[in-house]
């Protein structure tokens, strides 16, 4: 299987339950939920001229519209002819649950990395028993009951305070579980939604995610 890559690096996990983290990242070319805030709308679309070849994909230093086709096999090979120290993969988007990604996610942990996906939960959710997930739902769109009741986390974006009726929602769904991370997370570093964020955090005993990497200036 072929999968529309944007982009392969190495950095540091910069929000929700793997803060802190050296990481692999995987964003995947193409989404169909089109937040109004997303900061990758560059991945929407898989436009036929902005495709490279993926050896040219390898060597992008700045996140833009290009992408490439790739297999797990090549996948695989880039990632480790980078000699990356890094372990943990991050698969992102765009949204990459477009793709089923049971395949990759064994591959990788067959190679020692240990996985995690972050999805808006509004495509199935096909991946490796031990893939951590990480489920951030849109309230303009249906989160699937497969993904709320597959999350290890859920990192919920909060703009005003009437968002969080969404994640009651996903809550309900999710009652008897007593694993499942909760993180509310600012939209795109909005001064009055942190503090919203700060607020509920504290009274739920919930916790803040705050997209570090924005801050440290690096993918
Ligand atoms: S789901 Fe993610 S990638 Fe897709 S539009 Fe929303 S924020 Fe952007």
């Amino acid at each position: 299987m072929y999968y529309s890559i944007n982009e392969i690096f190495q950095t540091i996990q910069g929000e929700g339950y793997y803060t802190g983290t050296p990481s692999i990242f995987i964003r995947i070319q193409g989404c169909a939920v089109h937040c109004k805030w997303c900061d990758t709308k560059y991945t929407w679309s898989c436009i036929h001229n902005n495709k490279i070849p993926f050896q040219e994909l390898m060597k992008k230093k700045i996140s833009n519209n290009k992408w490439s086709y790739m297999n797990v096999k090549e996948i695989i090979l880039n990632i480790k002819e980078k000699k990356w120290k890094a372990k943990h993969v991050v698969i992102t988007g765009g949204e990459p649950c477009i793709y089923n990604l049971r395949s990759l996610t064994n591959k990788l942990e067959k190679q020692g990395f240990t996985c995690q996906i972050e999805t808006s939960g509004t495509q199935l959710l096909d991946c490796s028993f031990n893939t951590w997930v990480t489920l951030s739902p849109k309230k303009h769109k249906t989160t699937l009951y497969t993904s709320i009741i597959r999350a290890n986390e859920i990192k919920f974006p909060v703009l005003q305070e009437q968002d969080l009726l969404y994640l009651e929602i996903i809550l309900s769904i999710l009652k008897h579980r007593k694993t499942c991370h909760i993180f509310l997370q600012p939209i795109s570093q909005n001064p009055e939604s942190l503090k919203i964020c700060m607020k509920i955090c504290t009274v739920k005993n919930w916790r803040l995610s705050i997209q570090t990497h924005k801050y440290l200036l690096i993918r």
